[in-house]
């Protein structure tokens, strides 16, 4: 047995006054066919990441509405998960060496997990490259049907890490990438489903959290309500581009002096990294103390990261680089305009002029949030439709659709 995952119960019931009654009507009807289908979610972190919180609400909503779901965790070291890391940057593109030695803990850890791996399920979902050779070395017993779902963008690639990791995708019955773009060279998948990333509405970061309650939040970390504050939250990651979110803040602060900057990141304690660009990012904001640095070990979780999300005026997002950009759903969904970079998933989310504006500098990033600022009508009209956006395209109930259709699809049922 691979290691078990706890989950909260959750109830769709919950969901109605969010998505409406025809979308849960429909999810109860789409997953008729398909009660008591055993189901298990694959992946390598309990904690942190994307993937561990939408199976935390993914998993016990699959067994709300029938299915026999659960969520398991392979077994790992240190020396794997560097030689998972290494593969993550570099089926992203990145120029980096892949050892034989890389391939051989790489293996022994699929191996293993494989031996611990035991059915049987209707349906198996493994998440990333991490656990990808579950399929191949249990030669696909454990379950009927096999699902590779790929969180990265792997659009472009270094192929040495393609060319190893191939062969071992191509025994699954089903891909799901983020993008089109994304499907990598040379896949055959028989079933290929698009799935964007979602967020739970109902989550401590996505709850609703009254302006009040936001304020004294973001108070507590030295922020005054009173004047207007711009937000980007990502990690301390070169992509994200913090250094250049300073610039525009700058830009804008030149016409509008009372404007304050969060810059909110979480930290990794292993991620060397995230330091060398955090202590950069607090060089560049100099002495400036309307330039708020916060990372996670500031004490900001989920609730924190919520009320910085509802308090903020202007959301920017200026990534060089994505993969969909959950953060930017997150602040839409808080009927925040987002001030986005033109990558990845971004312009999936923000729709140019309705939920906020794509920009590829910093000057076109200052100038998209100067606009913001100055005109709060505009900017509340755009906020609202950038909710309604998530709440049509990027919540959980429109994941658990996604992933009931293509079930259905690889049983051979119309979906
Ligand atoms: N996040 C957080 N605290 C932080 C910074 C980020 O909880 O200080 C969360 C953020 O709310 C989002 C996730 O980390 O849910 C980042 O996902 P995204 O897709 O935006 O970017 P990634 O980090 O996966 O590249």
């Amino acid at each position: 047995m691979l290691t078990q995952v706890p989950v909260q119960p959750k109830s769709l019931q919950d969901y109605r006054p969010v998505v409406g009654d025809d979308v849960i009507d429909r999810l109860y009807a789409l997953a008729e066919p398909l009660r008591g289908a055993r189901v298990v979610h694959v992946n390598a972190t309990a904690y942190g990441g994307g993937v561990a919180e939408i199976l935390q609400s993914l998993v016990p909503l699959m067994r709300d509405v029938g299915l026999d779901a659960r969520w398991e965790v392979i077994e790992g070291s240190d020396e794997f998960f560097n030689v998972t890391k290494t593969m993550h940057n570099g089926l992203q593109g990145m120029d980096v060496p892949f050892e034989e030695e890389h391939r051989a803990i790489w293996v022994r850890y699929n191996r293993l997990n494989a031996e611990n791996f035991s059915g049987p399920y209707d349906f198996a979902v493994i998440h990333d490259p991490q656990p990808a050779g579950l399929h191949h070395f249990t030669a696909g017993k454990p379950a009927r049907h096999w699902i590779w779902r790929c969180h990265i963008d792997t659009s472009a690639p270094t192929p040495a890490f393609w060319e190893f990791l191939v062969p071992y995708l191509n025994g699954y019955g089903a891909g799901i990438f983020t993008m089109r773009e994304y499907v990598g060279p040379g896949l055959h998948f028989p079933h290929l489903a698009i799935i964007a990333p979602t967020i739970d509405p109902l989550s401590p970061k996505n709850r609703s959290m009254s302006s009040d309650e936001a304020r004294r939040v973001v108070a507590r970390f030295g922020v005054d309500t009173e004047r207007p504050l711009m937000l980007q939250v990502s990690r301390f990651d070169p992509w994200k581009d913090p250094l250049g979110v300073i610039d525009a803040y700058r830009l804008v602060k030149a016409h509008v002096p009372e404007l304050q900057l969060a810059l909110v990141g979480s930290m990794a304690s292993d991620d060397p990294e995230g330091w060398s660009l955090y202590d950069r990012t607090l060089r560049h904001a100099g002495e400036d103390f309307d330039i708020h640095v916060l990372h996670n070990f500031h004490g900001v979780g989920n609730e924190e990261v919520n009320a910085f999300q509802t308090a903020a005026d202007v959301v920017v997002q200026k990534s060089l680089r994505e993969g969909f950009g959950l953060v930017v759903t997150e602040a839409l969904w808080k009927g925040k305009p987002v001030v986005g970079g033109r990558a990845g998933g971004i312009p999936l989310q923000v729709i140019e002029g309705q939920t906020g504006f794509l920009v590829e500098s910093v000057e076109a990033c200052a100038d998209r949030v100067l606009y913001l600022l100055r005109f709060p009508e505009e900017r509340a009209r755009m906020g609202e439709r950038g909710r309604e956006h998530v709440r049509r395209h990027f919540l959980i109930t429109r994941l658990l659709e996604d992933y009931l259709r293509l079930f259905l699809q690889m049983e051979g049922q119309s979906a």
